[in-house]
């Protein structure tokens, strides 16, 4: 079934979608080319956040089962079967695979959906259509990206190879499953790698599909394997593992800096990070849209829920346009997300990952309040959707930057309006944060512009836009948001080493 077919379908056609795909749903961990059940039997309940109903039982792993995973991604690595595969064979067998995801779309989609809360409609227009689309950017650099023959002496050659690493281990999050885990093994595949992915355990189902359809694509048994499971006892073993070669991972800052740790106390694997941010949208007194600037503050924060990690969390406003401003956000806003069923194509926000998560966002709206920011809207938890794991979309003005609202990662549907006097202490606030994944600035002065440009400490800086791009931006943080980039022909590189060989020729 196409992807424009099932954007038609209407929230009936999706809930019996959903019942089908629970009914024949695969829960073991994906080894070798098989489904198989962890050696220690382990299971763990993965849970709807719209309903509070457990959708199933899935394998948890063990080091047992890591150790199974990483021999047999390494087997298919000495091999050759992927790795040393011609170039082109390896690129068709990747566009397969990103037909194949688009074409159990709505399986795909209902899968993250009823997993972690997302919109169906997001799913459809966002994440299914750029996993497929991010295997076919990867797909592309295999015959593209190429070493290089350096100029010498007469009497010498000197070629740099790029080769795989060898078996990678990635370890993903749950805002995101299906995309953020394209943004590893994609790369990572295309590169000539064997990986082996540890989904978050909020959001482990699927990751497994995603693995089975490599193989259907024609994907050698062992190239892709899935291991699901908590962190400690799936994700740590991978990190520490002495026969993987690089941990690729997005998640949180703090579990970010383990995985530096376990590098360390292994075999010093390649580490890539990309965690957590607090990003901030600068609104200057001459912005070009005020419209425009009010829309990219309401959706840069709402938008999946507020779990996304360059989230607008911060909005840093001119005090001269700071009234109107918070006025229009109220205006446009604030009925703009409607919390409701993520599986109606109507519903623009659906619940937080879980009750806990629920329940934490909630305890910092609390904190808000008591540090004496101003609760403009929201603040609360739509009864009706109880016992849903929902939290209403919500506004905070006269935010102070020291306060716990604006320095931690809220991870929730949760806007900070934060006024200020100058440019240049809005490039102050903006970088006093151990954060930096993105920002945006808002002007009509080309010299204010890119001064800010070159000021701001982050990864990505977006001017008088937020959250644009495509596949050739890199995506990654400066200071404590990571180390890595993904998405772009660098991220394609990262899974690669270079291989100097330099040959001595005669001297005639
Ligand atoms: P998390 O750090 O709690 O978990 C991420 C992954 O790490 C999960 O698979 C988890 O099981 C695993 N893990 C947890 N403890 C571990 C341990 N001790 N050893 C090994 N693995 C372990 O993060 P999360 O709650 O899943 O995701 C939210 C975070 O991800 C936010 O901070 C968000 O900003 C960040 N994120 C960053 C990006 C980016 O590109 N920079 C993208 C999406 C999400």
């Amino acid at each position: 079934m196409s992807l424009a077919t099932i954007r038609d379908y209407q929230a009936d056609q999706w809930r019996s979608t959903a019942a089908e795909v629970l009914g024949r749903l695969e829960t073991r961990h994906f080894i070798n080319g098989a489904f198989t059940d962890s050696v220690e039997g382990g299971r763990f309940e993965s849970v709807n956040p719209a309903t509070g109903d457990v959708l199933a039982e899935v394998s948890a792993g063990t080091s047992a089962d890591i150790d199974r995973a990483v021999a047999a991604a390494r087997a298919a690595y000495r091999s050759g079967s992927w790795a040393k595969m011609p170039p082109r064979k390896r690129m068709k067998i990747l566009y397969r695979f990103a037909d194949l995801v688009e074409e159990n779309a709505a399986q795909l989609a209902v899968l993250d959906t009823l997993d972690m809360g997302k919109p169906i409609s997001d799913m459809l227009n966002v994440d299914v259509p750029l996993v497929a689309e991010t295997v076919r950017f990867m797909a592309e650099c295999i015959d593209k990206v190429d070493g290089s023959v350096t100029n010498t002496a007469n009497n010498a050659m000197h070629m740099i190879l790029r080769e795989p690493l060898g078996v990678v281990g990635a370890i993903t999050p749950w805002n995101y499953p299906m995309l953020m885990a394209s943004w590893k093994f994609a790369p990572a595949l295309a590169a000539g790698n064997s990986v082996v992915l540890k989904p978050a355990e909020q959001s482990p189902l699927s990751a497994l599909q995603l693995a089975r359809l490599f193989a259907e694509a024609g994907g050698p048994d062992g190239v892709f394997n899935v291991v699901n499971g908590m962190g400690e006892a799936a994700g740590q073993p991978l990190a520490l593992h002495m026969d993987v070669n690089k941990i690729t991972f997005t998640g949180s800052t703090e579990v970010g800096k383990l995985m530096l740790q376990f590098a360390g106390q292994s075999n010093m694997k390649h580490v890539g990070l990309e965690c957590g941010g607090k990003s901030p949208q600068i609104f200057l007194s001459d912005l070009p849209d005020m419209a425009a600037a009010v829309e990219a503050a309401y959706c840069g924060i709402y938008e999946n829920m507020g779990e996304v990690c360059n989230a607008g969390s911060r909005l840093l406003v001119d005090r001269s346009i700071y009234d109107e401003f918070v006025e229009r956000f109220v205006a446009e806003g604030k009925d703009a997300y409607q919390p409701g069923d993520p599986l109606d194509p109507g519903t623009s926000m659906g619940p937080l990952v879980t009750k806990g998560d629920q329940q934490r966002v909630l305890g910092m709206i609390e904190s808000g309040k008591s540090e004496g920011a101003r609760l403009v809207f929201g603040g609360d938890a739509p009864q009706e959707l109880e016992p849903g794991a929902y939290v209403n979309p919500t506004l905070f003005a006269d935010v102070r930057n020291d306060m716990t609202i604006a320095r931690q990662e809220i991870f929730g549907p949760v806007a900070s309006v934060i006024p200020f006097e100058s440019a240049e202490e809005a490039l102050e606030i903006a970088n006093d944060t151990i954060y930096g994944l993105a920002a945006s600035l808002w002007t009509r002065d080309i010299d204010k512009a890119f001064k800010l440009v070159k000021g701001i400490e982050a990864g990505i800086v977006w001017v008088n836009t937020y959250d644009s791009g495509d596949f050739t931006q890199p995506f990654g943080g400066y200071k404590q948001s990571g180390n890595a980039r993904d998405k772009c022909i660098d991220s394609y590189k990262s899974y690669t080493q270079t291989k100097s060989a330099w040959i001595k020729l005669s001297n005639q």
